[in-house]
């Protein structure tokens, strides 16, 4: 099946951080059997892919440098989280996980290294665009921590959702309590720039 962003060309992301946005955030998540999904976000998930987003996991996984776990064990949790996010809404399919396994202080010597895809560097984001033919400019990204903000920006996505609770000081384009807020915000917003225009494309 294709979509007519396919049909002309790049297509439209929402790059989404992973601990503390898609699942609870219990510091370095490196074991399937404790991922907890955060509530309604396989619904906010599945409605961002009915409108015709790539969902792109883009996730600082530093416990692989710091010996914590190995790349396995993320790629478990991630299997896991698909589950998760599959039994509550079949649309909620993540299209690709990208992660950083690095720290420059980590005590693997392999991942132990200054990387351009930390975030807040935006190495993960650009490796998405290039990997999935995505139009970042016409994309969205949600985090929770300022630096995903900050590294959407730098790799050029044209609008930036901080996950936060009300006056957290954040250079994203909007700020929202939690993913499904986010997302309702984001959906309406298109909706009322589609009725803004003066003619509709051709279908
Ligand atoms: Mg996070
Ligand atoms: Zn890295």
């Amino acid at each position: 099946m294709s979509t007519p962003a396919e049909q002309t060309g790049r297509a439209r992301a929402a790059l989404l951080d992973r601990d503390g946005t898609i699942n609870r955030d219990t510091g370095y998540v490196g074991d399937p059997a404790a991922v907890e999904l955060l509530p309604g976000v396989a619904r906010a998930l599945g409605a961002l892919a009915r409108a015709g987003y790539r969902l792109i996991v883009v996730t600082n996984q530093s416990g692989i440098a710091r010996g914590l776990f190995p790349p396995a064990a993320v790629e478990a949790v991630h299997e896991r989280i698909a589950a998760l996010l599959r039994a509550e809404d079949p649309d909620a399919r993540i299209d690709a996980w990208l992660y950083c396994p690095h720290h420059p202080e980590g005590r693997i010597a392999r991942w132990a290294v200054r990387c351009r895809c930390r975030k807040p560097a935006p190495g993960l984001f650009e490796r998405a665009a290039e990997r999935h033919r995505l139009d970042l400019a016409r994309s969205v990204a949600f985090g929770d921590a300022e630096r995903d903000v900050e590294a959407a920006r730098r790799a050029g996505v044209g609008t930036t959702v901080r996950l936060a609770p009300d006056g957290t000081p954040s250079a994203a384009d909007h700020r929202a309590r939690d993913l499904p807020a986010a997302v309702r915000w984001w959906l309406a917003r298109e909706r009322s720039v589609e009725r803004s225009r003066p003619e509709r494309d051709a279908p």
